[in-house]
């Protein structure tokens, strides 16, 4: 039985790692309310424990942490190759671009490094065919 999506199509979409079906965030991304950043506890389809253990997500902080540096150098040099010169009277232009950066990808960043942590760095959770199928037929 081939999974309903692949494995990167489940991360890009933020889907639960055993059935791909079912979403791991109530809402979208970027909303202006947080509601849309809640991590659904449970799977809506297979009814998987998105939290693994107590403190699971914590681990999610280190990965957002290192998509913060990924993206700030990625900005700094992008900047700088695009003509913002490396001086002392821009150090502020810097400081600004790069507080913004952090405040756009921000969003993204939580959702990601959650979503990267149940499918890439949980490695007793995978694809399972059919999981969740027997739940949506009692329905
Ligand atoms: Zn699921």
């Amino acid at each position: 039985m081939n999974p309903p999506i692949s494995k990167l199509q489940a991360v890009i979409q933020c889907k639960c790692p055993r059935c791909r079906k079912g979403d791991i965030f109530t809402g979208k991304m970027y909303s202006l309310s947080f509601k849309g950043q809640i991590t659904n506890e449970y799977c809506p389809y297979c009814d998987l424990r998105f939290e693994r253990e107590p403190g699971f997500f914590y681990v999610s902080m280190f990965i957002s942490y290192a998509m913060n540096v990924a993206e700030m150098i990625t900005v700094s040099v992008a900047s700088y190759i695009l003509g913002l010169a490396l001086t002392y009277d821009n150090l502020w232009y810097y400081v600004g671009l790069l507080f913004l950066t952090v405040l756009i990808f921000s969003p993204f960043n939580y959702r990601y490094s959650r979503v990267m942590l149940l499918h890439w760095l949980t490695p007793d959770l995978g694809y399972v065919p059919g999981s969740g199928d027997d739940m949506q037929l009692n329905k």
